[in-house]
């Protein structure tokens, strides 16, 4: 069991989104996390039977979006500026922000503030109804699948900036543990969907290597 204590709920970095209970997003939600504590994380990233691809990626998005937001959140007094000029997972690997619409030329920030931008992206994608329909009548756009990649793609840099610069600060929190198990589910869902390129998954290649020795 991992430490409950630091998890305060109040200390997310964005908004959690939620889920309107009796939708069938909600169901597949509970689905994702009743399979989740059968602890076989293979078998939890998996479709369910005779669900819908695209609903299945949307609610583990939200779901996974909301994991980070609160990884995040627990050590965000501990990535500023100062300890973080630039986004980084490792020396070898630097990131610019740019979201392709009102950011176009990629621009150097510190690491906090490309999280800020990050997360801030993401979170109005999420909202927004032509992307991530909250109606189930109503049809997911035709690019949501790259949409949906483009995701993953930068919440990996998250993982790969916390890993890194943070680690330490992590296995003081006692959080260890916990961040090594939603790292090694998000990244079986990457693989399961085939949602990130391997060469953008390189700087965390060791990592992924140990954890995923075992075949749970
Ligand atoms: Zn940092």
């Amino acid at each position: 069991m991992f430490n409950i204590k630091i998890f305060d709920k109040n200390k997310t970095f964005k908004p959690k989104k939620g889920f309107s209970k009796g939708t069938k997003r909600h169901d597949l939600h509970r689905h994702a996390k009743a399979t989740l504590g059968s602890g076989n994380l293979r078998l939890a990233v998996a479709l369910p039977e005779r669900e819908d691809l695209n609903e299945w990626l949307a609610v583990n998005t939200v779901d996974f979006f909301n994991q980070i937001n609160l990884l995040y959140g627990s050590i965000t007094e501990f990535c500023t500026p100062k300890t973080c000029e630039v986004m980084s997972a490792g020396p070898k690997y630097e990131y610019l922000w740019a979201d392709g619409e009102s950011v176009k030329k990629p621009i150097k920030v510190s690491a906090p503030e490309y999280v800020e931008y990050l997360m801030t992206w993401v979170q109005n994608i999420l909202d927004d109804e032509t992307i991530f329909p909250s109606r189930v009548d109503v049809q997911f756009p035709k690019n949501f699948q790259t949409i949906v990649k483009n995701i993953f793609k930068r919440l990996f840099r998250v993982y790969g900036h916390i890993y890194y610069s943070h680690f330490p600060k992590i296995v003081s929190l006692g959080e260890e543990a916990h961040l090594n198990t939603c790292f090694k589910h998000f990244y079986f869902f990457i693989v399961e969907f085939n949602l990130v390129d391997k060469k953008e998954m390189l700087p965390l290649q060791d990592l992924i290597d140990n954890l995923t020795k075992t075949n749970n």
